[in-house]
């Protein structure tokens, strides 16, 4: 069976830049599958982003991460065939609920944290870390919803590609070494320690509920302006916390550790498991 003959279609579920992400059943099993469509007249364009999410989503399968299914091309689209996240993402869920306390926070950062580990020994870097990326498999009462990665159309593999300046993620996620530069070529940095600076802009924004590196006075509509604006504060670590919710010490500690604007003196995966804040209630989940 061609790909797009094994599955009927049952709704949009999200789109980002390039893909349309559609909730669909497997027709021989009766499964509920997620399919990423991405045209391919842009795939032609993004063609090294696409193989490299193809080729590192593929690799990866673990507990915290979107299982990959298959890709198939259809007419018009390339699609990627993964694991339905039922309780959709992240950004959702934190923007209904005005913010999370800390216990929940740490409950996800945990898994988002446990799920980067593994990739970054997989030798994968997602570089795209951000609360719309971060699904959850689904929302029950009674039921903790467990944290899944998705989207590693910015990734790269440390076996095969270089990290490059050239390549930025999301402004206000994106850590400050990517901004600076570096003339046409770009240069390399340590996509690692990029996520980590990634992760901690997550956990800031699952607490609070506000982007750490916006600020609160800018009034500008102009949304380049504001992203001047913001790459301004980042390469200078400037964020503050806001008056309400009050977080623990350990929490602004954690937090931080990861804002660390020189990526060598910043907190790395392994600190961040060893912090104080990460190990409180364990191992009551995990
Ligand atoms: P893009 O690369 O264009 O950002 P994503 O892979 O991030 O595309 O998907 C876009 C959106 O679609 C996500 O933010 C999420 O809301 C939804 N989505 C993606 N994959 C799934 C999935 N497996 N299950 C449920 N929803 C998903
Ligand atoms: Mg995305
Ligand atoms: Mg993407």
């Amino acid at each position: 069976l061609a790909g797009d003959e094994k599955y009927e279609m049952i709704k949009q579920l999200g789109r980002g830049a390039f893909g349309t992400v559609v909730l669909a059943k497997e027709k021989d099993t009766g499964q509920l599958i997620a399919l990423k469509f991405m045209e391919r007249r842009h795939v032609a364009v993004t063609k090294k982003y696409v193989r490299r999410e193809v080729i590192n989503h593929s690799s990866l399968t673990h507990p915290h991460i979107v299982k990959f299914r298959e890709c198939f091309l259809t007419d018009k689209y390339l699609a990627i065939a993964m694991e339905y996240a039922a309780g959709g993402d992240m950004f959702k869920y934190v923007s209904n609920k005005g913010g999370l306390d800390e216990k929940e926070a740490r409950w996800f950062f945990k898994q988002l944290i446990l799920a980067l580990d593994y990739c970054h020994k997989m030798g994968v870097s997602n570089r795209d870390i951000k609360l719309e990326n971060t699904l959850l498999d689904r929302l029950a009462p009674g039921h903790k919803p467990v944290v899944k990665l998705c989207d590693f159309g910015l990734s790269i593999n440390e076996s095969n590609s270089q990290a490059n300046t050239m390549e930025v993620g999301t402004p206000g996620y994106c850590a400050p070494e990517l901004l600076e530069g570096g003339g046409s070529q770009g240069r390399g940095y340590d996509s690692k320690l990029a996520d980590v600076w990634s992760s901690g802009v997550m956990l800031f924004t699952m607490l609070f509920c506000t982007y750490p590196f916006d600020d609160p006075k800018d009034n500008s509509k102009d949304p380049k302006i504001v992203n001047v604006n913001i790459r301004k504060r980042v390469m200078k670590g400037q964020y503050s916390y806001p008056r309400s919710p009050k977080v623990t010490a350990e929490c602004r500690d954690l937090l931080d550790k990861i804002f660390v604007v020189n990526p060598k003196e910043r907190i790395t995966l392994s600190g961040i498991q060893a912090h104080p804040w990460f190990k409180k209630d364990f191992p009551e989940n995990l």
